[in-house]
């Protein structure tokens, strides 16, 4: 089933609005890493998926790390000697940097500048900037803002606390037949920026939406979590449960109008990483592959050392490669509804691949079997000529020797994992395929236990 027709199932006519929807309503919300602004979030999130929402206090060591003090913010303004807000956390939380000390003082504009963050290649943008971890504070502006200011005294206000507290995630987990996991997350940690956050977000709701209305081999696990901080928190306190963890992917940047961009687990040879190219490559439309590189988003965490988890990217244009990204033009108009719902759509195609690439055995592998008696090429679903259609069958017959998975098939027949599933499923209603055993290692390709 496709994106659009699963939710309608769920009463969505329009999934792609049904996702732009859910990105505007949390547009407005000024997260960080801890807060409120996280806690709206994902009360939002619960409002359309089972969410259990985690505290881990301030101070809590996590690995080499410490969860910080929790910020919260009620008002900030830069005001002139005639009482106006030249600078105004109401029209904008980027223009507070975020996690900013709280400071209340006059202020002359020499004084302030240095306080001050702009963006000389793009005067009418505002540049969104974090100062987590060490003590400071600032305001960010456009160059044409900032221009305007006179050279007069301010009244400088940010009415923000930084107070023992918690820091907050979201977990969704949705079992399935079998305790293996695959694992999705994404980072819930900035405040009004759409294709960095808050597409992740949308998609990966809409994701477990519709997954929580399948039947599941394998469990699902969605974190919506704060930022590297929130990985490393997760990850220091489920020891236990990352050995379950199979498969998994960080869903970032899916909403601009870009092709998208896989970027490989540390590992670069897990199924996950043979999953996206597949679906990407069978696509038909431009795509990029890169390999793992220690920076970006959580897969930094997932995939370290420690860990080196079967977790790839998945994002559209990639982060610091357009110019909107970290700044006030990363906004609504940035984001379109159908590469949002195209996110979404790729998911479910890659998630259709983890559930059924099983392998199978050939119940007639001395020569060829009669297939036109079987009446083969009826059952078979697609619109392919009938010869590409039999060379299908034939890929799948021959390579199915317990040894070769579905998605081996696939990709050796360069033909999409759909139409190999599906000539599978017809060749095991006939009896000339029968399905192996799981094996407990995904990562072996093991033989077939029969
Ligand atoms: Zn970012």
């Amino acid at each position: 089933m496709s994106a659009d027709e699963l939710l309608k199932t769920l009463g969505c006519q329009d999934s792609g609005k049904a996702l732009y929807d859910f990105v505007e309503e949390l547009y407005p919300l000024c997260r960080s890493i801890t807060g409120e602004g996280v806690r709206e979030t994902l009360r939002l999130v619960q409002k359309r998926i089972p969410l259990d929402i985690h505290e881990v206090a301030s101070g809590t060591q996590v690995f080499d790390w410490t969860v910080p003090l929790e910020w919260n913010i009620r008002d900030a303004y830069v005001k002139n000697r005639a009482g106006e807000r030249v600078i105004d956390f109401k029209v904008s939380n980027l223009h507070v940097v975020n996690y900013s000390q709280p400071i209340r003082k006059l202020m002359k504009l020499e004084e302030l500048k240095p306080h001050l963050h702009t963006l000389n290649e793009h005067p009418d943008w505002v540049p969104y900037r974090t100062s987590y971890y060490k003590d400071n504070w600032g305001f960010c502006l456009s160059q044409k803002q900032l221009s305007q200011m006179a050279d007069e005294e301010y009244e400088v206000c940010i009415d923000s606390s930084l107070t023992q507290g918690t820091l907050t995630y979201g977990e969704c987990y949705l079992p399935g037949a079998s305790t293996d996991e695959v694992l999705i997350s994404c980072h819930v940690c900035h405040p009004s920026l759409c294709n960095d956050n808050l597409s992740g977000i949308a998609v990966a709701t809409f994701l477990a939406l519709n997954l929580a209305e399948q039947d599941r081999r394998y469990s699902y696990r969605f974190l919506f979590i704060p930022g590297t901080i929130g990985s490393i928190t997760w990850l220091a306190t489920h020891e236990q449960v990352i050995p379950r963890i199979k498969h998994g992917f960080v869903l970032t940047g899916v909403g601009d109008a870009g092709p998208f961009t896989y970027k490989r687990s540390r590992r670069g040879d897990a199924e996950i990483d043979h999953v996206m190219a597949q679906v990407l490559k069978q696509a038909g439309e431009p795509y990029k592959l890169i390999d793992f590189f220690p920076y970006g988003y959580d897969e930094r965490q997932y995939c370290s050392p420690g860990f080196n988890l079967p977790v790839g990217c998945l994002m559209r244009t990639p982060h610091g490669e357009y110019p909107e990204y970290h700044t006030s033009a990363d906004s609504l108009d940035f984001i379109k509804p159908q590469s949002l719902v195209g996110s979404l759509e790729h998911c479910l195609a890659v998630i259709n691949v983890l559930e059924h690439n099983h392998r199978y055995m050939n119940q007639n592998p001395k020569c060829e079997p009669q297939l036109g008696k079987r009446g083969l090429y009826r059952a078979v679903a697609g619109h392919q000529a009938t010869q590409s259609r039999e060379l299908v069958l034939l890929w799948v017959l021959n390579l199915s020797d317990g040894k070769h998975s579905l998605l081996d098939i696939a990709e050796r027949a360069d033909v999409p994992f759909v139409e190999v599933q599906s000539a599978a499923a017809a060749l095991v209603e006939c009896g000339l395929l029968a399905q192996c055993k799981e094996t407990v290692d995904h990562s072996q390709h093991g033989g077939c236990h029969e």
